[in-house]
């Protein structure tokens, strides 16, 4: 049964280091995405506390940005330390909130730790340089100083680690950030910021913004606020690109997804099976790096279906909370489940075979939970909505195609360039494809080919918007800024001699 508004506790923003929830504001329902049931209401901010968050975080960032590089490494690694020693008590929220299986909400805190460990070690990627006498007598250094208060706007299906891709780099960097979380999933969020208290992080440096579009444009037209970072679908992405930049503000905004497999026929059929099951169905097809469509090249395409249907019908669909876990969770909510499906009712109408359908899928015990079984397409045109669009659930379309050539060209098609994979044991096969396609990251056979976290992570096209991906060096470049110094000191042997220059020497 569905719990009431009135039964349920309210989540709060995080601001000066205390949640807050003030009375009488608008609310969102947080689910239980297994069961169906509203677990919390969720406090959406008005303007008012849009207000007090920015400006708690504008001196949160006064105090901080003054700290030594020695205090602030400490509290970097204190906080690397909670987290990994509480990580469990963070998975379970995840779970509850977004419904992925324990092990998947493990893997995406493991993600972000990566990042707050690259973060421990600012101190070297956020050093200067020095040329000395650059001209005679005159040196040129540059310094790397924070920005200011920093918003970050993060999409649902990674509550922990999106926000871990930026949050670590721009505290210690000496910036302080306002996190605006998906209202589906706000709980994480308030766990971190206490985790951050607990490490010694002053009040105000990371404040937690609940909220709707209204605490979105807060951001965005704040002028305190000086840089923008968001992860989300690709028309919210773009409309933050614009209007951030319209307001002065730097901005890296990654939208969507179309991750397209390109198999080979020499490649290893089982091996594909297994990558495509894991990479197409994992967290229920919720990642912006799942892959969604298979490019078989003939003649492989009926063989590599079967195995791929073979796998599905091993797959278990479940609470991600059940003691015996599950390969797959539910949706994250009613309405999104039933855009899922609108696209495979799409994808039949325009001729598609639904090899593997998910359409109804229930789970006992969870007959209100937003359950979408695997889905399996074949045949499918590229002309058809459902090909072209991310669907963002758990239905891998398979394409079957002619040539390795004919594979590079519809991946280079599409809108968006965020991720690809090549399967083959032939690497000049591979070295081609990854200097042809139109994509950010590639992975030459590894499915889901996410960046370590020395490296950065970002897409092309319509799946990025600004020039700075997020984390590694990028990350340390977008939340700093240099200035670079000119320099001239009179050599003490020279004083008193009426030659102030100090020149030609
Ligand atoms: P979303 O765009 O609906 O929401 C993202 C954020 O924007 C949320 O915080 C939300 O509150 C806010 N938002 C929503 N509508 C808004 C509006 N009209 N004005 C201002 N703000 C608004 O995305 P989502 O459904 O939470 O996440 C799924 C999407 O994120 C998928 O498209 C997925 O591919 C994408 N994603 C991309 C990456 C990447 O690295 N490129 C990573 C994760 C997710």
């Amino acid at each position: 049964m569905t719990s009431t508004a009135a039964t349920v506790r309210t989540i709060g923003h995080w601001i000066d280091g205390a949640e807050h929830a003030p009375e009488g504001t608008r609310t969102s329902p947080v689910y239980n995405p297994a069961s169906g049931e509203v677990t919390a209401n969720l406090a959406l901010a008005d303007e008012a506390t849009i207000e007090q968050a920015i400006a708690s975080a504008q001196r949160g960032y006064e105090v901080w940005s003054g700290y030594s590089i020695a205090k602030r490494q400490n509290v970097l690694f204190a906080f690397r330390e909670l987290l990994n020693a509480r990580k469990d008590e963070l998975a379970a929220l995840i779970t509850a909130e977004h419904g992925k299986v324990l092990s998947d909400a493990m893997g995406e805190i493991l993600r972000g730790q990566e990042v707050v460990e690259l973060a421990c070690g600012f101190a070297h990627l956020t050093k200067g340089e020095f040329s000395e006498n650059a001209s005679t007598g005159i040196d040129v250094y540059s310094l790397k100083q924070p920005l200011g208060v920093v918003g970050i706007i993060s999409p649902f299906n990674f509550p922990a680690m999106v926000p871990m891709w930026f949050f670590p780099i721009a505290i210690a960097a000496g910036n302080a950030v306002v996190l605006k979380p998906s209202e589906k999933d706000p709980s994480a969020a308030v766990w971190m910021a206490q985790l951050w208290q607990e490490a010694g992080l002053p009040d105000g440096v990371f404040t937690v913004l609940q909220g709707d579009k209204l605490a979105v444009d807060g951001l965005l037209e704040d002028p305190r606020v000086q840089a923008v970072s968001f992860v989300g679908s690709t028309p919210i992405a773009q409309y933050i690109y614009e209007t951030a930049a319209r307001n002065g503000k730097r901005v890296q905004a990654l939208g969507g997804a179309k991750n397209h497999m390109l198999v080979l026929p020499d490649a290893d059929l089982d091996l594909v099976a297994d990558q495509a099951v894991n990479a197409g169905y994992g967290a229920a097809g919720e990642r912006c790096m799942a892959i969604s469509v298979v490019l078989a090249v003939e003649p492989v395409a009926d063989e590599l279906i079967e195995k791929i249907a073979e796998r599905i019908g091993r797959l278990r669909v479940g609470d991600g909370a059940a003691d015996a876990e599950p390969d797959m969770g539910p949706l994250i909510t009613g309405v999104h489940r039933d855009k899922v499906a609108s696209y495979v009712d799409l994808a039949e109408a325009d001729g598609a075979r639904i090899v593997v359908d998910g359409r109804g899928y229930e789970v006992p015990g969870c007959e209100g939970g937003f359950f979408f079984g695997p889905t399996l397409i074949d045949d499918l045109p590229t002309s058809s909505r459902a090909y072209q669009d991310e669907i963002f659930g758990p239905v891998l379309q398979v394409i079957r195609i002619g040539s390795f050539a004919e594979g590079v060209e519809l991946i280079n098609s599409g809108r968006f360039g965020n991720g690809t994979s090549i399967f083959t044991n032939d690497g000049g096969a591979a070295r081609r494809f990854q200097h042809e396609v139109q994509v950010g990251m590639i992975g030459i056979n590894v499915p889901i080919p996410v960046p370590v976290a020395y490296h950065s992570f970002g897409g092309w096209k319509q799946s990025l918007f600004g020039d700075a991906k997020a984390y590694g060096v990028h990350g340390f470049d977008f939340f700093t800024r240099e200035k670079a110094i000119t320099s001239r000191w009179i050599d003490p042997a020279r004083r008193g001699h009426g030659d102030h220059a100090g020149i030609n020497l």
